[in-house]
C-alpha cells in the first residue's frame, strides 16, 4: 500500500462535479478580484463562525501579520505566543515590527494558560493563541488573563476551522481569529488564501483598507496597506467547501476514532483532549521515544508521516536573532523531537485506516 500523509486530490473528487461548476462560473464571469463571490463567502463564513465581520485576504500568514497592524501593534511591543506552533505564528509578530515572547505547551500541545501570566510586563500588548492540531486551547482560562491586563487576544485559527471550547465558537472568546485556506488546511482551498473574523466594525473596516494598498475608495490611499486578497476563484471553491465542512470535520473524527480505539502499542502516547474543548482533528499527533526509527518503519510499509514541527521557532534560523538556544524551552523542544503526525484526510478509506493501525500495533 502507498498511503501518503495527506491526500488532496480525495477531497476534491469528493466534490468534483461541485468545484468545477464553480471554477468555470468564476472563469466565465469576468470578474476576478474582489467581487461578489468574495463577498458571499465573507457573510457564509462569519455567519457559520456566527462572527459580525469577516475579511477574506490572501493567506494566514496576513491575516496574522494584519492583524498586529491594524491593532497598532509594532516596534517596541511585546506579544505573547506559544512556543510550540507553527512558524507562521511566530512570523506574523515579527512582520509587524513586534517581539514574540514564548510560552511553553501543556499536554495538549498548546500555549500552558497557567504559564502566561508571568510573562506579562508594560511592553505586552496582545497574546496570539493558536489551536494547533485543531484543538482549542483554553479559552476561557486565556481570554480571562487578557482581560485581566488588558490585553488583545488575537487567535490562530489556520488548523481549526470550527473548534470549541465550553460549547462556543473559539472566535467568540477573541478580538480577532485569524484563518488560512492553504490547500491542506480543514477548510482549504486550491491555492492561497485566508481570512479574519472579528465582532468588531473599526477593525474589520481596517482589514479592508490595509489588504487593498490602504485605500477604501479607489486612488485615495489612507495607509500603506498591503495587497492581500482573497481572489474570486477561490473564494467561489471556499464557498463550495463550506457547505461540506461539518460533514468532512466528522469524516476526520470517525477517522481519529477509529485510531484511538485500533492503536493499541505502550511505546505509543496517543492524542488527548482538554476538557471542554474540542478539535476538528487538523492532524493526529502521536508521540513516542522512538520517533526517528518509526518514521522509517511506516515509511518501509508506505505509511507516509510529516513532524508538526521537527525545529522550534525559537530555535529556528531565521529567529536567531532573538538569542535562544537549545534548552531555553525544553518542553517544546522534547515535543519536535518525539511527536509524529499519522496519515489523516478526508476520503481516507477503511482499508487504509487499518492497514495503519495494524502496522503501529505491529510496530
Ligand atoms: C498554515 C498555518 C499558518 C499559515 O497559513 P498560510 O495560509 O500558509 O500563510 C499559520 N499558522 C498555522 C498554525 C498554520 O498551520
Amino acid at each position: 500500500m502507498d498511503i501518503k500523509q495527506g491526500n488532496l486530490l480525495r477531497q476534491f473528487e469528493m466534490f468534483k462535479d461541485e468545484y468545477e461548476n464553480k471554477a468555470l462560473e468564476v472563469l466565465r464571469s469576468g470578474w476576478y478580484i474582489l467581487g461578489k463571490e468574495v463577498k458571499a463567502f465573507e457573510e457564509e463564513f462569519a455567519a457559520y463562525l456566527g462572527a459580525k465581520y469577516c475579511a477574506g485576504l490572501a493567506s494566514g500568514l496576513d491575516a496574522l501579520y494584519l492583524s498586529f497592524r491594524v491593532l497598532n501593534i509594532g516596534e517596541g511591543d511585546e506579544v505573547i505566543v506559544p512556543a510550540n506552533t507553527y512558524i507562521a505564528s511566530v512570523m506574523g509578530i515579527t512582520m509587524a515590527g513586534a517581539t514574540p515572547v514564548f510560552v511553553e505547551p501543556d499536554e495538549f500541545y498548546n500555549i500552558n494558560p497557567d504559564k502566561i501570566e508571568e510573562k506579562i510586563n508594560e511592553k505586552t500588548k496582545a497574546v496570539l493563541s493558536v489551536n494547533l492540531y485543531g484543538q482549542a486551547c483554553d479559552l476561557e482560562k486565556i481570554s480571562g488573563v487578557c482581560k485581566k491586563y488588558n490585553l488583545y487576544l488575537v487567535e490562530d485559527c489556520a488548523q481549526s476551522h470550527g473548534a470549541r471550547f465550553n460549547g462556543v465558537l473559539t472566535n467568540k472568546y477573541c478580538d480577532i481569529s485569524c484563518y488560512s485556506f492553504y490547500p491542506s488546511k480543514n477548510l482549504g482551498c486550491f491555492g492561497d488564501g485566508g481570512a479574519i473574523v472579528t465582532d468588531n466594525e473599526d477593525l474589520y473596516k481596517l482589514f479592508k483598507i490595509y489588504r487593498n494598498y490602504g485605500s477604501e475608495v479607489r486612488y485615495h490611499n489612507m495607509v500603506v496597506g498591503v495587497n492581500s486578497r482573497l481572489d474570486e476563484l477561490q473564494a467561489g471553491l471556499l464557498r463550495v467547501k463550506l457547505m461540506h465542512l461539518d460533514e468532512l470535520n466528522e469524516e476526520r473524527a470517525q477517522i481519529a476514532q477509529k485510531y484511538n480505539n485500533g492503536i493499541k502499542n505502550s511505546k505509543l502516547e496517543l492524542p488527548t483532549i482538554r476538557e471542554g474543548a474540542t478539535t476538528v482533528w487538523h492532524q493526529f499527533v502521536v508521540r513516542t521515544k522512538d520517533r526517528d526509527e518509526l518514521v522509517s518503519y511506516l515509511a518501509g510499509k508506505g505509511i507516509g508521516t510529516l513532524i508538526h514541527y521537527p525545529i522550534p521557532p525559537h530555535l529556528s534560523e531565521a529567529y536567531a536573532y532573538l538569542g535562544y538556544k537549545e534548552g531555553d524551552f525544553e518542553i517544546t523542544e522534547r515535543c519536535a523531537k518525539e511527536i509524529l503526525s499519522l496519515p489523516i484526510y478526508n476520503g481516507m478509506t477503511d482499508e487504509e485506516i487499518n492497514y495503519v493501525i495494524d502496522a503501529l500495533n505491529a510496530f
